[in-house]
């Protein structure tokens, strides 16, 4: 990476915003006469932040880290869900812990009977009800979880990059991907899930092409 002179800097500027755009069109807009520019275009040209195109003009060339960041934010939900892992409400703590273990979950979702998602456990609650000296399968899981309107659920038309925010803001691991019913009542229906590990994976394979 070379560092920039400000007229350099300028010059880029000029040209995200109003390219393509020919040499004379960008020193007019800078009072200085072509000639003057003609190094520093050169420069830029070279180092790759600029196309330069006969009788088209001057375009901007985004870096490779600007189009592995723009990929991976601009990712949908729908593309990377995983299949969520759901309970009743009705079932124990043992059971979730159970599950936990057999589908090798960080958290899982509950579900009242009609389906709509009432609650999250995560591992912390599981560790934490275990504490007490009450028979796991006697504590059914809503007395545990974190319940709605508590929730912080993502949909799938959204972006890993507003799915990130939302786990890194409310320091969670996971976020149920949901379809509104009603949104008014908080009526959810759970179609899938995003972990922490989704979003790394998604990293990892959409920056693959720009790793040495
Ligand atoms: P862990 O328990 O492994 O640290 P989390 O950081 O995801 O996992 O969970 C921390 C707390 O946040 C738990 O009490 C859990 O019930 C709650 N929680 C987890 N996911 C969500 C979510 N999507 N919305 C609201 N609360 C959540």
């Amino acid at each position: 990476m070379i560092k920039l002179t400000k007229r350099q800097e300028e010059i880029l500027q000029i040209v995200k915003e109003e390219g393509p755009i020919s040499g004379k069109e960008i020193a007019d807009k800078l009072s200085l006469k072509r000639a003057t520019l003609r190094p520093d275009l050169a420069i830029l040209t070279m180092a790759g932040n600029l196309e330069a195109r006969t009788k088209v003009g001057y375009s901007y060339k985004e870096s490779a880290n600007e189009t592995t960041y723009k990929n991976i934010a601009e990712q949908l939900v729908s593309d990377y869900k995983s299949h969520p892992v759901v309970v009743r409400n009705s079932s124990s703590v043992y059971d979730a812990i159970v599950q936990i273990f057999l589908k090798d979950v960080g958290a899982i979702y509950v579900v009242n009977d009609e389906g709509h998602l009432v609650g999250v456990i995560s591992r912390k609650d599981l560790l934490r009800a275990s504490m007490g000296t009450q028979d796991l399968r006697e504590i059914p899981v809503n007395v545990i979880m974190t319940r709605m309107p508590n929730i912080i659920t993502i949909r799938q038309e959204e972006t890993l990059h507003a799915a990130a925010k939302k786990m890194i803001e409310h320091h969670i691991d996971s976020l149920p991907v949901v379809l509104e019913i009603n949104e008014e009542n908080h009526t959810y229906k759970v179609v899938g899930r995003i972990t922490k590990t989704t979003i790394a994976k998604a990293y990892m394979e959409l920056s693959k092409s720009h790793t040495v």
